[in-house]
This record gives C-alpha cells, sequence and structure tokens, in this order.
C-alpha cells in the first residue's frame, strides 16, 4: 500500500518535458510511481486543477543559524521549497573553534544584517566541527539542506587571528584542505569563498587574504568528489566579473568541479553588464568548464529604518558608524546639529535628493498615517529642508521607528530579465534567504518566477520555469535522486495552482530571537509541500513533519 497518492494533477515532472495529468504514488519517502497509478494509499491528495512539480531548490541562502531553531527555514517551505543551500558567501557555522564565535557572529551581522541576539539566545552552541554541525540540525530538520563549507571560517579554523592578515603558508593551507576534506565527509555540498565582503569593523573577510595557490589547493580537494565552489565576485564592476568568471574556469577544468557565482544582476545604469558577463560564461562552457551565474527573480528593493539599518547605507561610512550604535547613543548623535550636519554633507552636494527623494515611507509601529507612502522628497519640500535632514528630522520626530523602501533598484526590467532567466547557462538563485533581514524579503522569489515570468510576460513556459528550480539545480550541485518526479527518486513535491502562484505583499515580523525584526512573504497559490514523502507544509499551515535530511550527494 502507498504511504501517500496525490491523485489527478498536472504532472510537470522537473525535466523540462510537457505536463500531462496523472498521479503521483510515495512509499517509503521515495517516488514509487507517476503516471496513471491504481491501488490503495494511506492517504491521498485531490490535485485535480493543481500541477504537481517536484519541490524546488534553492542554491543561495544563509539559514545556516536559523536552522538551529526552525528547521523549516520558514517561510521558505511554505512557498515550495524543499531543499536550501546554506553556508554561502564563506560564512558557515562550522568548523570553528569556540574561540572564533565572535569573530564569526560580528561577519554576519556586518555582511548578512543578522542580530548577535540570533547567535547568542536561541541555542546551545556546542559544535566545533562540521559533523558537529550537522548533527546539531540533522533532527529538528522539515527542509533538505545541502550546506556549503565557508572558506573564512576554515581560513580561521587554521590561521587563527593571522586569517585576515596574510596569505596563508604552505602548512596552512594543507592544513586547510583536511579541515575541508573532513567537511565533506561530514556532508558538505562544496565550498564557498567571497572577494567583496567585510567584517564589521570594516576589514575584508578572510577568504579574501587567500593567495590563488591556496585556492587551487582546496579546489583540488573539491575535485576528489566533484563538489561545487560557490564564490561572490566584485559583482560592481563588469570587467573584474568577467576576470573571475575566467579564473573560476581555470579552476573548473583543471579540478573538475563545478562552479558558480552570485549575484549577477541587471540594471539600467550598466546595460551590458549581464550580456558580456554571459558571453564569457558561453565561451568557458564551450571550452568544458562550468561556471554558472546565479541570478535572483525578483527587482531589487531595500528597506530601512533609523531603528533598524540595513545596508542601503552601506556607501555611506559615517552613516553606517552612527547608526551601529546603541540606540540612546544614536539618537544623540542624530541630535548633534555638527554630527548630523556632516552626516546631510556626506548624503551628497544635493542634500541627498539623488539617493533618497524616490524613498517611500512604509510606516513603521510609530509612524504617522499621513506620511505612509509618500515620497521624501515631497516631504522634504513641505518641510524646507533637504532629503537627507528631512530623513533624520522625521526619523527623530517618530523614535525612529520611520520605514522607507527603496524600490526598484535595479533587476527590475522584465523583458530584459525575461530570457536571462531563460538562458540555459543562467541559474535561478540567489534568493539570499535567512540573510538581510531587515533590507527585504528574499521569500517568494520561486512564486515570482511563476507569476511574473511565466504568467505575466511569458518568457519561460511553465514546464521550463520548474525545471530551472528543480532538475537544473539538482544537477548542477550533484544532489542524488533529486530534482524530479521520477520513480525511485526522493519523494520532494510540491502541489500549486499555476494560476495563482506568486508571492506575498512584503511585511514586517517579529519572529527572530531577541528584538530581530525581519521582513517576510507569505506564499500564494502554494496547496501542499511533501518533503521526502511526507506533507510538511499543507493549507496555509506547518505540519508536525521532521522529514528533512542533509541532502545525498553524487
Ligand atoms: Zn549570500
Amino acid at each position: 500500500m502507498l504511504d501517500l497518492l496525490i491523485k489527478g494533477g498536472f504532472v510537470v515532472d522537473g525535466t523540462g518535458a510537457a505536463g500531462a495529468v496523472g498521479d503521483v504514488g510515495i512509499k517509503d519517502g521515495r517516488i514509487a510511481a507517476v503516471g496513471r497509478v491504481d491501488g490503495e494509499a494511506a492517504r491521498t491528495i485531490d490535485a485535480s486543477g493543481r500541477v504537481v512539480a517536484p519541490g524546488f531548490i534553492d542554491p543561495h541562502t544563509h539559514f545556516d543559524v536559523q536552522l538551529l531553531w526552525d528547521g523549516a527555514a520558514k517561510p521558505a517551505l511554505a512557498h515550495g521549497i524543499t531543499s536550501v543551500v546554506p553556508g554561502n558567501c564563506s560564512l558557515s557555522l562550522a568548523p570553528l573553534k569556540a574561540e572564533h564565535r565572535k569573530a564569526l557572529v560580528g561577519m554576519f551581522q556586518q555582511i548578512e544584517e543578522m542580530p548577535p541576539e540570533a547567535f547568542t539566545e536561541a541555542f546551545d552552541w556546542t559544535w566545533e566541527d562540521f559533523a558537529g554541525y550537522r548533527n546539531a540540525i540533522e533532527p529538528g530538520l522539515s527542509i533538505n539542506v545541502a550546506p556549503l563549507v565557508g572558506h573564512s571560517v576554515i581560513r580561521l579554523w587554521v590561521m587563527g587571528p593571522d586569517a585576515n592578515q596574510r596569505a596563508a603558508r604552505p602548512d596552512e593551507i594543507a592544513a586547510m584542505q583536511e579541515v575541508l576534506r573532513a567537511s565533506l565527509d561530514a556532508g558538505a555540498v562544496g565550498m564557498s569563498t567571497s572577494f567583496v565582503d567585510m567584517d564589521e569593523h570594516g576589514r575584508p573577510v578572510p577568504s579574501r587574504f587567500a593567495a590563488f595557490e591556496e585556492l587551487d589547493a582546496l579546489s583540488a580537494v573539491l575535485g576528489e568528489r566533484g563538489r561545487m565552489l560557490q564564490i561572490v565576485p566584485e559583482f560592481y564592476a563588469t570587467d573584474i566579473t568577467i576576470a573571475r568568471v575566467d579564473q573560476l574556469a581555470e579552476l573548473s577544468i583543471k579540478h573538475g568541479i563545478p562552479t558558480t557565482f552570485s549575484p549577477l544582476f541587471d540594471s539600467r545604469f550598466t546595460p551590458d553588464n549581464v550580456p558580456r558577463v554571459l558571453a564569457r560564461v558561453a565561451e568557458q562552457f564551450a571550452r568544458g568548464a562550468q561556471v554558472w551565474p546565479q541570478m535572483q527573480t525578483r527587482p531589487i528593493d531595500i528597506s530601512f529604518s533609523l531603528l533598524r539599518p540595513s545596508l542601503f547605507f552601506a556607501r555611506l561610512p559615517r552613516w553606517v558608524r552612527i547608526l551601529r550604535q546603541p540606540l540612546d547613543q544614536r539618537i544623540a548623535a542624530l541630535k548633534d546639529p555638527e554630527t548630523s550636519a556632516k552626516m546631510v554633507e556626506d548624503a551628497g552636494p544635493d542634500g541627498g535628493a539623488a539617493m533618497l527623494a524616490d524613498l517611500v515611507v512604509r510606516g513603521g509601529d510609530e509612524a504617522p498615517a499621513h506620511l505612509a507612502g509618500r515620497k521624501l522628497g515631497e516631504i522634504a519640500a513641505e518641510r524646507g529642508e533637504s532629503c537627507a535632514r528631512a530623513l533624520i528630522e522625521v526619523s527623530l520626530e517618530h523614535g525612529l521607528d520611520v520605514a522607507f523602501v527603496a524600490a526598484s533598484r535595479g533587476h527590475d526590467a522584465t523583458d530584459r530579465i525575461g530570457p536571462m532567466l531563460a538562458n540555459p547557462l543562467v541559474h535561478i538563485g540567489a534568493s539570499d534567504g535567512g540573510a538581510h533581514l531587515a533590507s527585504f524579503a528574499t521569500y517568494g522569489d520561486t512564486g515570482y518566477l511563476f507569476s511574473e515570468f511565466v504568467r505575466e510576460a511569458g518568457a519561460l513556459s511553465l514546464e521550463h520555469a520548474v525545471q530551472k528550480i528543480t532538475s537544473d539545480t539538482a544537477r548542477i550541485w550533484g544532489m542524488k535522486d533529486r530534482g524530479e518526479l521520477k520513480e525511485g527518486y526522493a519523494a520532494d513535491v510540491v502541489v500549486f495552482d499555476a494560476a495563482s502562484i506568486g508571492r506575498g505583499p512584503e511585511k514586517p515580523a517579529f519572529d527572530m530571537p531577541g528584538d530581530g525584526m525581519r521582513y517576510v512573504r507569505d506564499s500564494a497559490g502554494v496547496d501542499a509541500v511533501v518533503v521526502n514523502g511526507e506533507v510538511a507544509w499543507e493549507s496555509g499551515r506547518y505540519t508536525d513533519a521532521k522529514s528533512g535530511v542533509i541532502c545525498p550527494l553524487n
């Protein structure tokens, strides 16, 4: 007898093949039959009028810490995501010696905008090595996890405080190879590194001090099993990004490994960025390299308040410094005429108009209703102040709890992005789920793929879109028996309504440890999510299923 029978849905199997009405039978966590399935089942889900597809896979997240108290990586699971890759951008929670925890938390705080309380209040930090981290999360998982190990923490483990001071000696490189090998033994899907990120003191993260020999030696270890190398390139500069593509291609060919870089953004200000990078990627694939650019589906928007600053001010060091202070000191600094005058000056000769005039007030707990939805430029003109001055004063008048959103800051031209997403060499990902908590809600990128690029623009067929975030992802990352509705494969399944799948509006949630606020989005049009044969989300609710695993790899 089957454990679960999903009956009468429009089955899209993940391969890109045309969908057809049929059934999916599940037994012992695996897909037992696809097509017309007769016979008894302990439970039957009527999927008529719905799409039945493999669970979606998100290859770029930072759920490392959230997974310790939330095995569903909420709300990712509700959006149909059944597997996530954490540990991106050179940062993972293991291997890490106890004495380096503070340094790592500082990096997560700076780069991924996660509150320090998330690391100190919500769990017991008992592990040091990668196997220990795996053991800490695995029992509570409702979602599958294919974790990367971070280059910066491997360096910290071996070099201690020298990790962000200098290049490694040959004996240290050999030690790093051992640590990486042990992490791969414990289930890591590959290694991540970063060429751009900085810690909370504005110093480059440890991975940026690696000489090429070090990356080469670590890639050789990845090559022993054909595992992934993920990097964050200098994405703001096309020429440097192209140079990184070439470097990744060398490593890919030499060591027989897949490589991926993220993010790759389109922008109306740099319209040839993506075409030029993709042209080089295509050349390198033709040579036999695997260099997968990751592209997100959603437009870039960034929210912030002076109460909960985000990466919005990243280019204004004085603002970053002042806004990072404890609340009473921050308010005192903003009220100090001399300090605030310097901040206004830093915002630009136009008083910050170019950067700030288009900001829209979202409304926070304290924000007055008459400001919500209005542009800062209008409010400033009314008050006879510069934009930067108005931003500071309006915030001070409301306890700093006035949230602003900078909407459509790039990657928002559907007619350009659609064909890019459809490109077979473009890897859909880079959601950054679990990070940038107070800047934007990344959840719902998969829903947006269907609502915007399948339904509205017709840039991809339903079957193609499903393929891009299921079997393509599983193949690129070497996830064993996942990403297709095929007999014998892991039974990760999502049932959704093609006519309504999408993403809900961005809204604040207060479900993080400490005073942690984050922006989230509810899913839309997703009926049921099955992870390894168990229903993990259904009719708007998470179930008690804990059937997630650390993904077995090829
Ligand atoms: Zn990232």
